[in-house]
């Protein structure tokens, strides 16, 4: 590494070189080399003389934390954090290598290319164009990289922030990924989302018991039966939409963007002009649950005395407290429903400083830029810091061909992000950094 002269050449080199490092997250505690990115980063911030920490509860799920004293003590600290590892691949599925890095189409193809090796490497380029020339932040800046953000963070978000809470004291905000992207509107019009909130997460094991027996006998206390009702139930629930603030802005500067107003009544025909973002943007106007997992039987004539089901549920912003109620009454007492995961779902505010910051060098960029808040239907380590009470932010800026279906390439096979795009972003986040 580091042959690289310039911010655009090195946000390549680091993005190329973060990829080829595979940190695969296989769930189940099992990783692969997030310790060997967190010394990859070392050695950056070493040549930068920016002291750090290698962290984890063991030497395989390392985290990488970094302070930059502030120039002004009466300002909050702001945290930027990204993540090391990355999805498993299917390899078979791929038409590249997904740890390798090829540039191809003038695109740079791996995994992690998008989520969110590019996000890193637009980080560590940009200090390093900036402290190198002595530059320093106004406000004391918190720079971390976290293990095991793929498995929920218990190993990387939650550890670090539970064991090394001093690195957070004073921060009000903290920027990380899956936001600052570019979508065109078929009119043309090119809004740039940053993420502002962001779902609450209940993992969730729905469980039936009943009486086992011969499957040649009647029986009417089938555990598969009952967990089958249940299920069918949930998938036909229709939870009750609620626009909240950050979706209200954004169908509001939608609509306003095609000459026409939203109607609340009516949230699904503006939602419905946002293209590839459609399935994401429908998906934060209610509480979802998703059955993903299936479990009962073992033999064709035994019927089983236990069945059971995982459920991907996602609540709004103010919905904590009684989704799991929500769900119970849904699928009936006689399923068990345990709530195997559980954390929080966020709002920031959108008209604030550090939001305007990000604007401006948005605009520097490209001045027909038109930002705009969104809800994340998913969940990032922001959760973990919240309880700082840190307000989360994604802004990972990119600004991405008309045709690419982005969101699809998130934990998707062929990851990859436009050369072009990624350049893009580390020249926005060059600008924003310099003006913290
Ligand atoms: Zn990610």
């Amino acid at each position: 590494m580091n042959n690289a002269t310039n911010l655009e050449e090195r946000v390549v080199q680091y993005c190329q070189d973060l990829i080829r490092i595979d940190t695969t997250n296989f769930g189940n505690n099992e990783s692969n080399g997030e310790t060997k990115a967190a010394e990859y980063i070392a050695e950056i911030l070493k040549t930068l003389n920016i002291e750090y920490q290698i962290v984890g509860p063991d030497k395989k799920r390392s985290s990488i934390i970094a302070r930059l004293p502030g120039t002004d003590n009466s300002l909050p600290g702001i945290v930027l954090h990204g993540h090391l590892d990355v999805v498993p691949v299917e390899e078979d599925k791929w038409s590249k290598p997904a740890f390798e890095a090829l540039i191809d189409q003038e695109m740079i193809w791996g995994r992690g290319a998008v989520d969110m090796k590019n996000g890193n490497a637009m980080i560590l380029a940009s200090l390093f164009e900036l402290v190198k020339t002595g530059w320093r932040p106004k406000r004391s800046l918190t720079l971390v990289f976290f293990a095991d953000e793929e498995a929920g963070g218990a190993l990387g978000s939650h550890f670090v922030t539970k064991n090394y809470p001093g690195y957070f004291q004073n921060c009000t905000e903290a920027v990380g990924e899956v936001g600052g992207f570019s979508h065109t509107l078929s009119n043309g019009v090119r809004l740039y989302l940053i993420e502002t909130a962001q779902k609450g997460i209940a993992w969730m094991k729905l469980s039936a018991t009943g009486n086992a027996g011969h499957g040649s006998m009647i029986n009417n206390e089938n555990a598969i039966a009952k967990l089958s009702r249940a299920i069918t139930n949930l998938s036909n629930h229709k939870f009750p939409i609620t626009i909240k603030d950050s979706v209200r802005s954004l169908l509001e500067e939608t609509a306003s963007a095609h000459g026409t107003k939203f109607d609340e009544k009516d949230p699904e025909k503006i939602v419905a002009l946002l293209g590839t973002l459609t399935k994401l943007v429908s998906a934060t106007l209610a509480n979802t649950a998703n059955p993903t997992m299936l479990n009962a039987g073992y033999k064709v004539n035994v019927i089983p005395g236990e069945a059971s089901a995982h459920v991907d549920g996602r609540f709004l912003p103010g919905n904590a407290d009684t989704f799991l109620a929500d769900i119970r009454n849904i699928v009936g007492q006689d399923i068990k429903v345990e709530a195997e995961t559980f954390d929080v779902a966020l709002e920031a505010p959108f008209y604030t400083n550090i939001v305007h910051l990000m604007t401006e060098s948005l605009a520097a960029e490209d001045p027909a830029a038109r930002v705009v808040p969104y809800m994340l239907s998913g969940g990032t380590d922001a959760k973990a810091l919240s309880k700082f009470g840190i307000k989360g932010y994604g802004f990972t800026p990119l600004l991405l061909p008309n045709d690419l279906d982005f969101t699809s390439l998130f934990h998707g096979h062929d990851e990859r992000v436009p050369i072009s795009s990624l350049k893009f972003g580390a020249r926005t986040m060059h600008r924003f950094i310099k003006a913290l």
